[in-house]
C-alpha cells in the first residue's frame, strides 16, 4: 500500500514503433526528471509483465534505452542443469542507454526466447554466447558490460529492439511455437530442446 505503480502499455508486434531505429539520448537528457520517471515506469512495467528486459520502443517511445533485471525468483523452480546450460543466473536491475555491442567473435547458442510484444509464443533463436556492450547507465555515466549466456541473450534481444528488430527476424522459424504447445510437446522452456542432435 502507499506505492503508486505506473504501468505503461506494452505495444504489440505490428506497431510501427517496434520497427524503427530509436534515437540516442545525451547524458544530460538521461538525468532529466522526465527520463528518470520513464526509467521507473519501465521498471514497474517490466516487473508487472513479468519480463527480464524492456526496451523503450516497447512502451511506444523510440529512444535508445532499456531496463534489465533477471530476478532470482524467476528461476528458483527451474532445473539446475537447464540453468547451467543457459548460463543463467540472476542479474540485478540496471539501465542501458545508447548500447553498442562490440564486434567481437563469439560462438552462437540456441535457446527458446519470447517477447512481451508478442506474448504467448516462443522460438529457438541463435544468439552470441558472449558480448561486450558499451553504454551509458541511469546517470548517464559510461559503462562496459561483459556478459555471458542468458544475460548476453537479454542484452542482444533488448538492443535489437532499439534497431527495430524483433526476435522473429532471427528465429529458426520452424521452431516457432505457442507457449502452450512448448509445454505440451517439449516440456516447456526448460524441457527437451528439439534442436539438439
Ligand atoms: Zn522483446
Amino acid at each position: 500500500m502507499g506505492h503508486l505503480r505506473t504501468l505503461l502499455k506494452i505495444v504489440q508486434a505490428g506497431d510501427p514503433v517496434l520497427r524503427q531505429s530509436a534515437r540516442e539520448l545525451t547524458s544530460a537528457e538521461i538525468r532529466e526528471a522526465e527520463i528518470q520517471r520513464l526509467i521507473e515506469a519501465m521498471r514497474e512495467t517490466m516487473h508487472d509483465a513479468p519480463g527480464v528486459g524492456l526496451a523503450a520502443p516497447q512502451v511506444g517511445l523510440p529512444l535508445r534505452i532499456a531496463v534489465i533485471e533477471d530476478k532470482p525468483e524467476y528461476t528458483e523452480k527451474a532445473p539446475r542443469e537447464a540453468l547451467a546450460q543457459r548460463q543463467r543466473s540472476p542479474v540485478p536491475f540496471h539501465v542501458i542507454v545508447n548500447p553498442k555491442i562490440r564486434p567481437e567473435p563469439s560462438a552462437d547458442v540456441k535457446f527458446y526466447e519470447g517477447c512481451l510484444s508478442l506474448p504467448g509464443f516462443l522460438a529457438l533463436v541463435p544468439r552470441k554466447q558472449n558480448v561486450v556492450v558499451d553504454c551509458l547507465d541511469h546517470r548517464g555515466e559510461p559503462r562496459v558490460i561483459e556478459a555471458a549466456g542468458w544475460y548476453a541473450r537479454i542484452l542482444q534481444h533488448e538492443i535489437d529492439h532499439l534497431d527495430g528488430i524483433i526476435y522473429i527476424d532471427r528465429m529458426i522459424s520452424k521452431t516457432f511455437t505457442s507457449t502452450e504447445n512448448l509445454n505440451r510437446f517439449f516440456g516447456g522452456v526448460f524441457g527437451r530442446t528439439p534442436q539438439k542432435g
